[in-house]
């Protein structure tokens, strides 16, 4: 099947054969490469997703680290720091999210107001000298308002001048809005799509599919990378995570980094309570949703993100065996709980990744100050 890597068992005629293939392992990695700025190059069809899905987890896990290594260093990972700058009362209605004010009565969350851009700062440093390339700064809001603009490119800028990579995640984005965070050099945007278009109305009735897909398309076309995943775990079929694989493969360039989400059932959300009653998901279909993105999407970052905070090191390291590349590092993920610092340190030692640097994006629009007047202007720069 076009776009599956033949890895079937070799026999004996073939073992000559499979010891050259061996022997030029390097060319065939090379084979293997994708060039990151092209379009996703093989856009797997439905079907090809689903025969992913299907195949022996070995197999699968073997191509997804195959194709990996084709187009990453290996065992080398790239970790970021997610911040909440302002926590709860959201008035969307995400049937998982204790930040929802449609579910305040009872998460019983303790709602916050922005964050003051100097701790902001001061959380972003500490992030830096713990070996984060990437701090994410998370606010529960539909959107941000027009007031709320200058505060948010503040703090790209700021953070930028520390010599970390920026990533917000504030909701729904206009094209003006976009834009601006563009021009301060915001390097990745977050806006998951969380599901399949029909589970998606299981999940959240305040902001539509099609409204979600927008935000995203003026996210890639202000210029900053895409971030979008989803949360596995909430109740959907395996159908429902082909379709949110195939989404991905319809947009126009695959997201440059997709955060795999464990769902966190949360006592007093809709979804969390369903799931506490009914049982969670084997962790081993969270793994396969890992090891697809991975294949039918090479060049993207494979974020482990919530839920690893309850997973053994065994079921963490299968999950990098599977192509992830990325995890959030810190002690909490907005409002959930995540695995400890020091305990991913010791993973990682044991595991022997390595952490990726920072190659954060230059600003579109850098301050200069006119030596004639004294007064300061804005120089706009090419791409
Ligand atoms: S997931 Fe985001 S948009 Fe949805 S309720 Fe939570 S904070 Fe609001």
């Amino acid at each position: 099947m076009a776009g599956l890597l033949n890895i079937s068992e070799p026999n004996a005629d073939s073992h000559t054969e499979t010891l050259n293939h061996q022997n030029s392992s390097d060319d065939f990695l090379a084979s293997l490469a994708t060039d990151a700025n092209q379009p996703t190059p093989h856009k797997h069809s439905r079907e090809e997703i689903a025969a992913l899905f299907d195949l022996p987890l070995m197999d699968l896990l073997l191509q997804a680290q195959t194709i990996h290594r084709a187009n990453f260093t290996a065992n080398e990972v790239q970790i970021s720091t997610l911040l909440s700058i302002k926590t709860g009362n959201c008035p969307e209605d995400c049937g998982y999210c204790s930040q929802s004010g449609h579910h305040r009565d009872t998460t019983k969350l303790q709602a916050e107001k922005r964050i003051e851009v100097d701790k902001v700062i001061a959380a972003a440093k500490r992030a830096k000298n713990s070996g984060s390339s990437r701090f994410c700064m998370g606010a529960a809001w539909k959107h941000p308002s027009a007031k709320d603009m200058p505060y948010v490119v503040e703090l790209i800028k700021e953070v930028k001048a520390l010599g970390l990579e920026t990533c917000m995640t504030l909701g729904m984005l206009d094209t003006n809005q976009a834009t601006q965070l563009a021009d301060a050099g915001l390097d990745y945007y977050n806006h998951n799509l969380d599901t399949s278009r029909s589970y998606y109305e299981q999940v959240v009735s305040t902001r539509s599919y099609d409204e979600r897909l927008d935000t995203i398309d003026n996210v890639r076309n202000s210029g900053i990378n895409v971030c979008s995943g989803n949360i596995v775990g909430m109740g959907e079929s395996r159908d429902d995570r082909i379709d949110w694989v195939h989404e991905l493969l319809k947009m126009p360039k695959a997201p440059e980094s997709i955060p795999v989400n464990l769902l966190v059932p949360i006592a007093g959300t809709p979804i969390g309570d369903k799931v506490l009653a009914e049982g969670q998901l084997s962790v081993l279909e969270w793994i396969r949703t890992i090891a697809v993105s991975r294949i039918c999407c090479p060049t993207s970052y494979v974020r482990l993100s919530a839920g690893r905070e309850s997973l053994s090191d065994s079921e963490q390291a299968l999950a990098f065996m599977a192509g992830a590349n990325s995890f959030f590092y810190g002690d909490k993920l907005l409002t959930t709980g995540n695995s400890s610092q020091s305990g991913d340190d010791r993973l990682m030692r044991e595991l022997g990744l390595t952490k990726q640097f920072a190659a954060p994006r230059a600003p579109k629009v850098l301050p200069v100050l006119d030596a004639m007047n004294g007064h300061q202007t804005q120089v706009v720069l090419a791409d």
